[in-house]
């Protein structure tokens, strides 16, 4: 039977699913919803779709109104809303609703990790002086506002649209890098301290591998 199948993406894993998808069943209409934070996504396979859908009501009707069979969550771990928003909807539309989430990252021999359950437990866990790399979406970064008293490495894709509410801090703009390089630009700026949620995955891992390798503590935001 043919079916039309939404996947909640904005992950790697929701990039990869979609192309196994195309090409496993050519029959299928395979969208890909966005919620639109980056501002030049990579293409996908299959129909993309970009922006909110105002709430589980919204998704809802979207599932009806395009005649969604099955839903798959395969959005971030920390993105809870979307996740509530996905439930919600398939018990009101009846719509059968799969989750694809990746493992959590797990503490390896050498791994210097505080382990903390909110980012605002990880702010406070910071000693007066640290150098921390700060690698958070930008409505993640009000936060550490009040830490005056250490200095911020924060990395993003794209530009924050608002400069950001820190008092010391330098911005790099990029995705993250392999091993080498995340050691590379650990050392260039004498970080002390890595501020990271547990999100698990492959493409930003490389920052753990190296803070393990250089001695670098790492304040971990464990899952909601
Ligand atoms: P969130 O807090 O769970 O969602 C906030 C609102 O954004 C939702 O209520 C929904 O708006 C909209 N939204 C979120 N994901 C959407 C999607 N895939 N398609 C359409 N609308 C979506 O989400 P978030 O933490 O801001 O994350 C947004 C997106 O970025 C997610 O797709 C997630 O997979 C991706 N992402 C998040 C993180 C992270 O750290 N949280 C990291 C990497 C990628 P409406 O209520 O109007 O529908």
């Amino acid at each position: 039977m043919s079916e039309i199948v939404l996947i909640l993406g904005g992950t790697k894993e929701a990039a990869e699913l979609a192309v196994s998808l195309v090409a496993e069943h050519p029959d299928w209409r395979v969208i890909t919803s966005l919620a639109g934070r980056t501002r030049e996504p990579a293409p996908l396979a299959g129909e993309t779709r970009i922006g909110g859908f105002g709430g589980a009501d919204g998704l809802a009707e979207y599932l009806r109104t395009e005649g969604v069979t099955r839903l798959i969550d395969a959005t971030h771990p920390f993105a809870r809303q979307i996740s509530k928003n996905a439930r919600l909807a398939t018990e009101k539309a009846g719509v059968p609703l799969e989750t694809v989430t990746r493992p959590p990252w797990q503490k390896q021999p050498g791994d210097l990790w505080v382990e903390v359950n909110s980012l605002e437990k990880a702010r406070d866990e910071l000693p007066s002086g640290a150098r921390v790399l700060l690698a958070l979406g930008s409505q993640h970064i009000s936060v550490f506002a009040s830490r005056a008293d250490v200095h911020f490495l924060v990395r993003m894709v794209d530009p924050p649209a608002e400069p950001l509410p820190l008092a010391d801090h330098e911005l790099v703009i990029g995705k993250p890098g392999n091993v080498s390089e995340e050691k590379a630009l650990l050392a260039a700026h004498r970080i002390s301290h890595i501020v990271s949620r547990n999100s698990g995955g492959a493409a930003s891992y490389a920052k753990i591998e190296a803070a393990r390798q250089m001695g670098i503590t790492v304040v971990m935001v464990e899952r909601p």
